[in-house]
């Protein structure tokens, strides 16, 4: 593909390219208590029945419903029945049994009656019931999910949520994927580390750092590199570095047609480069294929793009390598309140602001919207997603990605 080929593919078409290159992340046993943003590399059933017996949803009396009606009704307070109680208790007519939350149920009660419905006499061991008992303040065995029923499939994301269900179904260990370690590489003569002096020519790196950030979201793990200059024989080097110590590389800059976009160049004549530039706005000039035989996703310099197309292009990449669908990216119809430009068959993406009137979510820009300013995207709550066919006109409904 010659660096002049004026071709640009759809987003949608850059993807399934890039899924062709696949990889198998190995799996690994850790301890739930690392679990946290891992992904499952096996399908997780329950070890136990939750819950595991017929218990209590509330502090009381148990008793058999049948006996409970046509309030008010004394019974004899058989015993106390506490969360963890090993016995197998039991009452017999005329009985309740006093009973506290997730205490198993004695055998010949069927319903709860919360102590706020009952009046006690202690003295006597007496309780009076002024309502009819709740077969529904039982918590059923099983009800919420059964021994071997498969709760979590492949692929999904241990939220804290998920962590405290796989604790709830039994498991002390998890298999999940190992994570990809994925170089960063940023390239330019004019880059400098933020903490250093900036020389007259130069501007501060910033796109490693939300990249290393984004592929953390991902689930996988950043290896950030020192900035290589726009050198062919440096560029190769840290290229051949990152292939070997790395599973995926990411590069930023140096993909466009400039005669100093060495990226593009040295991929065109030693790598491999399966597509180059998508029908996107901001961030037209990707490319991906392999260095030696590691993926390569070559994404643009401007900081703006660099996000943009790691969200759109990268993110359902990595997704698919562990047939996962998370984290999920939310997104959501929103009305332009001003004109936004557009590139025909392109996919355009701005960075707006959000509001709702009357009912509906509206969109403006407000920060100046160059691919060069990070501040738009990083202080913009989503980008539009306007299609190659929208207007892009004041009063068009699009979807809007949030950031
Ligand atoms: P390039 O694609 O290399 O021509 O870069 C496009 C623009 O993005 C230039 O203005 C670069 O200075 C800027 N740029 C490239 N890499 C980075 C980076 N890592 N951090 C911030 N800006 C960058
Ligand atoms: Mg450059």
């Amino acid at each position: 593909m010659g660096s002049g080929t004026p071709y640009f593919i759809p987003l949608e078409e850059a993807v399934e390219i890039a899924l062709k290159r696949r990889l198998s992340p190995d799996s690994e046993e850790i301890s739930i208590d690392k679990a946290f943003h891992r992904t499952l590399s096996e399908p997780l059933s329950a070890l136990t029945n939750d819950p595991p017996f017929d218990n209590s949803a509330m502090d009381g009396f148990a008793v058999k419903y049948s006996e409970s009606k046509n309030p008010p009704n004394n019974f004899k307070i058989s015993n106390t029945i506490e969360a963890g109680n090993k016995f197998d208790n039991s009452i017999i007519s005329g009985e309740a049994a006093r009973i506290m939350t997730g205490a198993p149920i004695p055998k010949g009660a069927d319903s709860i009656i919360p102590i706020e419905a009952c009046e006690v006499d202690e003295e006597n061991q007496i309780v009076t019931l002024n309502q009819e008992s709740k077969p529904h303040f039982i918590r059923k065995k099983g009800e919420n999910f059964t021994e071997n029923e498969i709760l979590l499939k492949v692929g999904t994301l241990l939220t804290p949520e998920k962590i405290s269900l796989c604790a709830a179904m039994g498991h002390n260990k998890i298999k999940v994927f190992k994570p990809l370690k994925v170089a960063i590489i940023s390239t330019g003569d004019e880059l400098r580390l933020p903490g250093e002096v900036l020389e007259k020519g130069e501007i501060y790196e910033s796109n490693t750092f939300g990249l290393s950030g984004l592929v953390n979201w991902l689930g996988h793990e950043p290896v950030r590199f020192s900035s290589v200059v726009d050198n062919l024989d440096k560029l190769r080097e840290t290229l051949d570095t990152a292939a070997k110590t790395c599973d995926v590389i990411i590069t930023s800059g140096g993909v466009s047609m400039g005669d100093r976009d060495f990226v593009r160049k040295i991929m065109e004549d030693e790598g491999e480069i399966d597509f180059w530039r998508i029908k996107v706005r901001p961030g037209s000039p990707p490319l991906f294929g392999a260095w030696n035989e590691t993926p390569i996703f070559g994404l643009p310099g401007n900081p703006v793009s660099s996000h943009v197309v790691f969200r759109i292009l990268c993110g359902p990449w990595f997704r698919a390598q562990t047939s996962s669908s998370q984290p999920q990216e939310s997104k959501i119809i929103v009305k332009l309140d001003q004109d936004i430009k557009t590139v025909p068959g392109f996919i355009t993406l701005r960075r707006i602001h959000l509001y709702e009137s009357e009912g509906e979510i509206l969109a403006t820009t407000k920060h100046h919207q160059g691919s060069g300013n990070i501040a738009s995207i990083a202080l913009g709550e989503a980008l539009t997603l306007l299609g190659p066919n929208d207007t892009g006109k004041k009063g068009e409904y699009c979807s809007a990605l949030i950031l």
